[in-house]
């Protein structure tokens, strides 16, 4: 295809005429019209500390299985706006810790608003507690984490942030021409992890039910065609490694691992999804980790040698704090929650627990949304919390599933963000926001969510699609 040619189906994208620059490039090479840059950090803490994910490990952790890292992907479109994807193998990213001070300080240095930055937690539960929270109250979380270890574990998180904002700054400074295409691939490490009994919904896989098993992947190549830069997804718990004490970026690290060693010199990002509701099986060892990434990492490379759909662009992006309501409950409704079989028992105590404090429970939890568009052929919903695989539905039936990237477990992490259908079903994935039990300097955020919380997110994501086509930005 011409350069003309070219030039006018992405003009007429532009003004929202329904033209596909996938299919129209089929069989021509697009320009480099993009620049790309990576930077790569090391994030395994220099001392042993608490690691996040499961209450019943006792003190630091004892060894190193692999390195934890932070990943940074810088993109400019040809009109030189640019944006940074960071992915990192931490439990969460959360605002009030990182990535609100994180982004304002690179706002300082780069310009680079904070639209303009996606940080993604892969939730590997072998990453350590990240908090700036000097009395982290020992309660169920860190149960037995002593004053000096809440000490290391803030050093930790300042140091965290330095690199951080390092990192984005690397990526930014090593932008050079690139090529971008992409393609999805499918992946069976998701099992969902809701099985309805009597009772209400337990936490034991159950294959029956659906999970998403999309596997995106965005190639980033030199205008040579060597891979600089490989993102992909997969919408299932970094939980492969199990309940060892140890430090692992579980499967996430493993895959990426696979896919860096076929195309060396590239730099892998991984990006969690649609993942609250699964978990890959079998889990419990580093081996069932290590499993588990080299088929994610092999379906990842069998995607890259296929054929992918260019990434034209121009890049536009959208970014909102929505209000994702609470319910109202009374004393006597949360204490009717007390014998639930599973975790919402839990958080009901801790919902009490702010009653008896004679503080108030929260209406609504605000989070951040974002939405990038890279032209006509891909458009990365960012959504904030844990989304369950159903968000991966409910988006491709309001957005339309063509060039779709799901994401979760971005730039702020309050728990699990369930449907209309989980709410209703309760079980864990309804346990709503927790950040009071993980550390209450956070405040009283605790809390279920109402079942129209899925109509907010649902909305809010298809108004930034909107405003991504129209160029608002
Ligand atoms: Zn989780």
């Amino acid at each position: 295809m011409s350069g003309v040619r070219r030039a006018i189906v992405i003009g007429l994208s532009m003004l929202g005429v329904g033209v596909s620059a996938t299919r129209d490039f089929e069989d021509g090479e697009p320009p480099p019209s993009w620049k790309a840059g990576t930077a790569t950090v090391v994030i395994t803490p220099e001392r042993p500390l608490t690691l996040l994910g499961y209450t019943d490990r006792k003190g630091p952790f004892e060894g190193v299985a692999d390195d934890l890292s932070a990943r940074a992907l810088a993109l400019e479109d040809a009109q030189g706006r640019r944006a940074v994807l960071v992915a990192a193998d931490l439990v969460a990213f959360q605002s009030a810790i990182v990535t609100d001070a994180v982004t304002r300080r690179i706002a300082e240095r780069t310009g680079l608003g904070r639209e303009r930055l996606i940080f993604n937690a892969s939730h590997t539960h072998t990453g350590p507690v990240v908090s700036l929270d000097p009395n982290l109250k020992l309660n169920v979380a860190h149960p037995d984490m002593t004053p000096e270890q809440a000490e290391a574990t803030i050093a930790y998180t300042r140091r965290l942030q330095d690199q951080l904002v390092d990192l984005v700054e690397r990526a930014l400074a090593s932008l050079r021409p690139a090529k971008l295409s992409w393609a999805a691939g499918r992946t069976k490490v998701p099992t969902s992890r809701r099985l309805p009994k009597s009772g209400g919904v337990v936490m034991v896989p159950n294959p029956a039910a659906s999970v998403d098993d999309a596997v995106p992947v965005l190639r980033v190549d030199s205008p040579e065609g060597k891979p600089l830069a490989v993102a992909f997804g997969c919408s299932c718990h970094a939980v492969a490694a199990g309940t060892r004490n140890v430090i692992s970026a579980d499967y996430p690290g493993y895959a990426r691992r696979v896919v860096e060693e076929r195309h060396p010199g590239a730099t892998a990002l991984f990006l969690a999804g649609c993942g609250g509701d699964a978990n890959p099986e079998p889990r419990g060892t580093i081996e069932a980790a290590r499993s588990h990434g080299e088929a994610l990492g092999g379906e990842v490379c069998r995607v890259l040698d296929g054929p992918l759909a260019p990434v034209v662009g121009p890049l536009q992006v959208a970014y909102a704090q929505i209000d994702l309501p609470l319910q109202h409950l009374s004393r006597e409704q949360i204490e009717g929650y007390r014998d639930r079989p599973n975790f919402q028992a839990w958080q009901a105590r801790h919902m009490l627990a702010v009653l008896d404090a004679g503080e108030r429970l929260p209406t609504r939890y605000t989070a951040p949304v974002a939405v990038w568009r890279l032209g006509e052929s891909l458009t990365l919903a960012a959504l904030p919390g844990e989304p369950v695989a159903e968000y991966a539905t409910l988006l491709r039936q309001a957005l339309g599933p063509d060039g779709l990237w799901i994401s979760g477990y971005n730039n702020d992490c309050f728990g699990y963000l369930p449907t209309a259908k989980v709410v209703a079903e309760g079980g864990h994935e309804a346990i709503g926001v927790t950040l009071w039990a993980w550390s209450r300097n956070l405040g009283a955020m605790v809390g279920f969510f109402e079942p129209r919380v899925q109509d907010v997110v649902v909305e809010a994501v298809r108004r930034l699609a909107d405003e991504t086509r129209a160029g608002v930005k």
